[in-house]
């Protein structure tokens, strides 16, 4: 199962070269873990037996590039700002492109908070059963690099 942005310059079907009925999909703005992600990937694994989760981040992501910008961010949309600043916050702590940083910082953070939740997404992960993976996905090249 994938996590990624809602931008619509990602599509996980085709970027994975998979068919209807291959993958199960979550997506919103900056690939971020709620509880209503977390409901429904705990479904995926539960109930469909997802072996993999991976979140997927990409460049040039809107959601990321508005949480580097900083500034006043409009009804709901500071919900998803203030949940991006964490990695906002660990990226500028780093050399390099900030916004880039935090693409990376934001899908290993959502990836761990995946394979760190209980009592389901956890346990799965200690017991060898489900993997969580943090990716990030160049809209320019159409390549998917997996973090460490
Ligand atoms: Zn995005």
């Amino acid at each position: 199962m994938i996590l990624t942005c809602a931008d619509s310059r990602l599509s996980p079907e085709i970027i994975f070269d998979q068919g209807i009925g291959d993958l199960f999909v979550v997506r919103n703005a900056g690939n971020l873990v709620d509880d209503l992600v977390l409901g429904s990937i705990e479904y995926a694994v539960e109930h469909l037996h997802a072996p993999l989760i991976v979140v997927l981040g990409h460049t040039k992501c809107g959601a990321v590039s508005a949480a580097v910008a900083g500034g006043e961010a409009p009804g709901h949309i500071k919900n998803i700002v203030a949940s991006l600043s964490p990695a906002v916050d660990m990226a500028k702590k780093k050399p390099g492109d900030q916004v880039d940083n935090a693409v990376r910082i934001a899908a290993k953070l959502s990836a761990a908070a995946l394979a760190q939740n209980e009592p389901i997404l956890g346990e799965l992960v200690k017991a060898g059963k489900i993997k969580v993976l943090a990716a990030r996905y160049d809209i320019a090249t159409g390549q998917v690099e997996f973090l460490p």
